[in-house]
């Protein structure tokens, strides 16, 4: 259960409090695309995501993309943007988040995942030790299999939330 669950939990990438990111000593965020920046249907980023991750980059966040997506969804949705990339990350392996650690030049200690499922984003944040942020998918028309997990994550979020009550 621990391993399911999420530091933070937020209902869009918006609600985001970079002050208290910095408090607790976070320096570099690894975020997932599809259904946490994008619908997973849709090429690019939206200009209110785009100026959000500017502004985090802006504040001196450092910002690598890590994608369990192919090559061509991710080199073309990161294209304007040019931010360092994961794709075909297999989530919830530790590997792509250790990447993505060596590619921020940071550490365990102080970088944090943005993703929209507990199954790959959060299980392998908390395994590899980051501090994991869950955002409500922007998303969920998908495969039955997502549905399934859905209905899953949402026992979880349940549990989670009656316990923190
Ligand atoms: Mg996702």
């Amino acid at each position: 259960m621990k391993l399911l669950t999420p530091n933070l939990y937020l209902n869009t990438i918006f609600e985001l409090d970079t002050k208290k990111l910095k408090a607790i000593g976070i320096k570099g965020l690894i975020i997932d695309i599809d259904n946490t920046l994008t619908g997973w249907d849709s090429k690019h980023a939206c200009v209110d995501t785009v100026n959000w991750l500017m502004k985090l980059k802006n504040e001196g966040f450092k910002i690598c993309l890590v994608s369990n997506n192919n090559k061509g969804r991710v080199v073309e949705f990161n294209k304007e943007m040019n931010f360092p990339m994961v794709f075909s990350a297999r989530k919830p392996r530790k590997t792509p988040f250790k990447k993505a650690i060596r590619i921020l030049e940071t550490d365990i200690y102080n970088t944090a995942v943005i993703g929209d499922q507990i199954f790959t984003d959060v299980l392998g944040g908390n395994r590899t030790g980051l501090f994991t942020i869950l955002v409500v998918p922007i998303k969920s028309k998908e495969f039955w299999w997502t549905a399934f997990v859905r209905h899953i994550e949402r026992q979880v979020i349940k549990r989670v939330s009656l316990k923190t009550k």
